[in-house]
């Protein structure tokens, strides 16, 4: 059979035209189907041996494909974990290693190594997690379609905005194929139902009423077996490669983690596996032997007989199918999600019945005796950790990417995207990871309680409960009262809800643990502006440009600010050094001739405003200042003559 495809495959790559593929090329090349289930604890699924389920779908799978008992994700983040999918590398090989974090361009994607094989290439995502245009920038990379959520969305639910309903997303996926019928297809689908909040509709809501993580997870097996019905209906299940696998666990609770991201435990590092091979070739057949998701794209790549890139951290995984081999392989883990919240980043390796985890304080555990990792055996002297500290440590030493990530460029509106998943970004702990060893840092095992709460307190303030929000945030100031996320988030419900001096009260704290992040100093001076207290804003907004002297906003605001406290000349500084930081925006220039203006200074705010006033300026605001200088300086013709314009342009902005 692999002869079989590698002759036909060199026999396509010769004749593979762009154009309408005529009918054959579907039987000589298999369609690929990878479905990828988000936070689906390999030990919650029928088939892996959980009968308070039914999966029939991944059951059915199983049994006409091979299931690999014992696989595991690098990373138990989404965004990390698929792009290992995708790539076949660990996270510190591909370096996205945080939401944002743009996948860079020398690392081809499995997409793209196929749509250069002539393969139609379509991706189906059920989460703006992974939006391309946002947080996972470079994903889309060979995909001739990406399914990214619209830029712009006026409703509030956040079905359509942030997430898709696993049936959605699988009719989304039939609509392309039923308008792309012909041609092999490379088309992966990613269903997110079964991550938090755990909502499955009904019927599933009703049947795993006290389980609600299970329903999600009946419910997303239920869409995969709508779409493997659709493929049987249109005839390309058979011919097929389907491989399905779950891109991290959920902790429900072990080791004290609700969700996922912080921990390498196996709660959140095992996932179910499953390769159908055309013609149910090697059905029903279960390899238990320790297997990664990096092992996906060599053995995509090997079934196909296309060339495997070099250098990738995974293996194709055809000699378990026939079971030619057994050796279980090194696994590798990884999470730099606890530096979101100033916490060490944890390193592990799996190998020969151990686990370990390098962290401030580092684990061991026998995983043979003690499956659930509940015992820890770290000695610094013993043999088993010296032995795997040293894996861990090559490897970090070959890792490309060490400490010279790319920072992830995202924009406001993205990490409220973010917040309203439940998740962290950069921005949120921007000075806590200034620190020059991660080592330092508190270990996250002493503080997944905090993260816990913060958590419940992100899902609550997106459900628009803010009391809910602010008890949670209280707990966790009640572990760590210089909590400066807890006390941020406090400061954002207390000026959302109109209580500016509350709000003031929590961002002081903040801004007094963290002294050295501008960011802070400036949500805090907005407090106190909007509180009244303008010569309280004056200080925090000052304090933040001494750190970042080049914050636009923040000179437009301080510069209103002082006009507030009747500070004319200072406030004329402020938009000076803002038109310098943006010669272009006329917001800028408009306040600054505002300040001469009022300084009486109108031979140069006439300079500033005929500079501005082209004759392509469509902003009757310019035309009425210059009217009103105009006419202090006793110009009435001029300024008659910006008055009309003003006119005009006003006019012509209203409707029609
Ligand atoms: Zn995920």
């Amino acid at each position: 059979m692999r002869i079989f495809f590698v002759l036909l495959w060199c026999h396509l790559a010769v004749s593979a035209s762009p154009a309408r593929e005529a009918e054959p090329d579907k039987v000589s090349r298999p369609d690929v189907f990878l479905i990828t289930i988000d936070t689906l604890r390999a030990d919650h699924v029928h088939c892996y041996g959980y009968d308070r389920i039914r999966t029939p779908a991944l059951d059915l799978l199983a049994e006409q494909g091979i299931r690999f008992t014992q696989a595991f994700t690098p990373s138990p983040v989404t965004n990390s974990s698929h792009t290992s999918i995708m790539t076949g590398l660990l996270p510190s090989s591909h370096g996205v290693s945080d939401f944002g974090v743009p996948l860079a361009p020398r690392y081809p994607t499995l997409a793209e190594l196929l749509k250069k094989g002539g393969y139609r290439t379509a991706a189906f995502i059920g989460a703006v997690i992974l939006d391309s245009k946002s947080l996972a920038p470079g994903l889309d990379r060979g995909f001739e379609y990406y399914d990214n959520f619209p830029e712009i969305t006026t409703t509030k639910s956040r079905w359509g905005r942030l997430e898709r309903r696993g049936m959605e997303v699988e009719q989304r996926a039939e609509s392309w194929l039923n308008a792309h019928p012909a041609g092999a297809h490379f088309v992966w689908v990613h269903f997110y139902d079964p991550h938090d909040p755990y909502e499955p509709p009904p019927p599933y809501s009703e049947i795993y009423k006290d389980r609600p993580y299970d329903g999600e997870i009946a419910y997303a097996d239920s869409a995969l077996g709508h779409f493997l019905a659709y493929l049987k209906k249109q005839g390309w299940y058979e011919g097929s490669v389907i491989v399905v696998v779950g891109d991290h666990g959920e902790g429900l609770g072990e080791h004290h983690e609700d969700t996922h991201g912080i921990f390498l435990y196996d709660s959140t590092t095992h996932v179910p596996l499953i390769v159908k091979l055309p013609e149910e070739r090697d059905a029903g057949r279960t390899a238990d032997a320790q297997v990664r998701t990096t092992d996906i794209v060599p053995t995509i790549l090997g079934l196909l007989g296309v060339a495997v890139p070099a250098s990738l951290d995974g293996d194709s995984l055809e000699p378990f199918f026939t079971g030619l081999e057994a050796a279980p392989r090194t696994v590798f883990g990884e999470t730099e999600y606890p530096l979101q919240f100033g916490w060490a980043p944890l390193r592990s390796i799996r190998k020969e019945g151990f686990k370990f985890i390098e962290a401030p304080k580092p684990e061991l555990y026998d995983l043979r005796a003690d499956p659930g990792e509940s015992l820890n055996h770290y000695e610094p002297w013993d043999g088993t950790v010296q032995s795997l500290r040293r894996a861990l440590a090559e490897l970090s030493a070959k890792s490309p990417t060490t400490g010279k990530t790319l920072p992830a460029a995202v924009s406001a509106s993205t990490i409220d995207e973010l917040h309203a998943l439940g998740y962290l970004g950069a921005a949120d702990a921007r000075s806590a990871t200034d620190v020059p060893q991660s080592s330092l840092l508190p270990d996250p095992k002493d503080k997944i309680g905090e993260q816990n709460l913060l958590h419940i307190a992100m899902r609550a303030s997106e459900n628009g409960e803010p009391d809910k929000a602010r008890v949670a945030l209280e707990k966790v100031l009640q572990l760590d009262e210089s909590s400066a996320i807890a006390l941020r988030q406090l400061g954002r419900i207390e000026m959302a809800s109109g209580s500016y001096a509350n709000a003031a009260g929590y961002l002081q704290r903040a801004h007094d643990a963290n002294p050295g992040d501008a960011t802070v100093a400036i949500e805090y001076g907005r407090a106190l502006e909007s509180s009244g207290d303008l010569s309280g804003a004056r200080d925090a907004l000052l304090a933040s440009l001494k750190l970042n002297p080049d914050q636009f906003e923040v000179r437009l605001q301080l510069g209103r600010v002082y006009l507030g406290l009747n500070d004319t000349i200072a406030a004329e500084d402020q938009f000076a050094a803002a038109v310098l930081l943006q010669p272009g925006s006329s917001e800028a220039q408009i306040k600054l001739a505002k300040a001469l203006i009022h300084q009486k200074k109108f031979a140069e705010a006439v300079a500033l405003l005929e500079a501005v006033a082209e004759p392509s300026s469509r902003n009757p605001e310019i035309f009425e200042l210059l009217a009103q200088v105009y006419a202090s300086l006793g110009r009435g013709q001029d300024a008659q003559r910006a008055q009309l314009r003003a006119k005009s342009l006003q006019n012509s902005k209203r409707p029609q």
